[in-house]
């Protein structure tokens, strides 16, 4: 009796034991290669993505720093400044943008290009469109930035880009009632000139632009013009071909900043998108929206005509920011994101 008993206790000491280093197993001993229980089935555990690369301006995140959650992780990852690009043409824009920095106003910049740039809050960080005017010349440039503790220097290659000339006949007539004329040039600057600087504090579109006119391209952006023999403006926007009455359209959502007739441009619509980016419709025969008023992207707001400095029915449609013009084309093709 007391025989069985004894080998009844080693029995069950001996099966407690090996579950005990079994289960100790369990603990420490995961990663054993043809461990059925253990192996980690491929859809259980993805294969882990390799770590991106901050862009230029983000600062990584130090490889010995502290586990950080998601939420935190963002803001380690998105501080200080970040440029959309270092290479643009004469007639782009870049977009300077700031994360972790409060206050547009703690913000400078120092600015080769000549134009103040203003900081607006979009979503979780603040946005400034940088624009380079066509006329300026190709080289490196250096724009250094700084704000809430952080500095940033960018070099910026401003790309050569060829605008051709381009030569047109106009009325004599015409030119002296408009672009010759000290009253239709005083007219434009007192009234069109100020729109300009006005600006909604957010963005206003959505998606590409889309080009107001169904018409065809008679005229690119940046051409120097030659007006009856005498080099005139350079082209600051597009000019679209079409008949008389044909419907122009809002190129995106905004607000209309100007809807009104001047003499050198005529029927003349200006669209504010947000942050200082802005729409131009010139020489129009009629016009659907008046100033303040919200449009929506593709909504009519005008007709082809040929008011002010015209030589036949199409549509001068122009981009600026603030009062830079810049390449329309930019916008078509894909959203602009800040
Ligand atoms: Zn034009």
């Amino acid at each position: 009796m007391k025989i069985r008993w004894l080998l009844s206790a080693v029995a069950a000491f001996s099966l407690l034991a090996y579950l005990g280093i079994w289960g100790y197993s369990l603990m420490f001993d995961n990663d054993k290669a043809g461990d059925p229980l253990m192996e980690p089935s491929a859809e259980s555990i993805p294969e882990p993505e390799p770590a991106p690369l901050p862009p230029p301006g983000m600062r990584a995140v130090p490889p010995d720093s502290e586990p950080v959650s998601d939420s935190d992780e963002d803001m380690v990852r998105r501080l200080g400044f970040e440029l959309s690009g270092t290479t643009v043409d004469p007639g782009g824009f870049l977009v300077l943008s700031a994360y972790g920095i409060e206050a547009p106003e703690i913000i400078t910049v120092s600015n080769p290009f000549g134009v103040k740039l203003h900081f607006y809050q979009v979503e979780d960080h603040l946005s400034a469109l940088l624009p380079v005017k066509f006329t300026f010349d190709p080289g490196r440039y250096l724009l250094s930035v700084e704000g809430g503790g952080y500095q940033e220097s960018f070099t910026i290659t401003v790309r050569d880009r060829d605008f051709p000339t381009q030569e047109l006949t106009v009325e004599q007539s015409t030119v002296d009632s408009t672009i010759h004329n000290e009253s239709a040039n005083t007219e434009y600057f007192s009234r069109v000139q100020p729109v300009k600087f006005e600006a909604v504090d957010r963005p206003l579109w959505s998606d590409a632009f889309l080009l107001p006119v169904d018409g065809s391209l008679t005229s690119a952006f940046g051409f120097q013009r030659i007006v009856n023999g005498v080099p005139g403006e350079r082209h600051g926007g597009i000019d679209l071909a079409a008949e008389t009455g044909t419907p122009v359209l809002a190129a995106n959502s905004g607000k209309v900043l100007f809807a009104d007739f001047v003499a050198l441009t005529g029927n003349t619509v200006c669209i504010e998108h947000g942050l200082g980016l802005k729409s131009w419709y010139y020489h129009m025969d009629s016009l659907n929206v008046t100033e303040g008023e919200t449009v929506g992207r593709g909504q009519q707001i005008g007709s082809v005509g040929s008011t002010g400095f015209s030589t036949g029915p199409h549509l001068h449609f122009a981009i600026s920011v603030w009062n830079i013009y810049v390449d329309p084309q930019l916008l078509l093709n894909a959203e602009l994101k800040v």
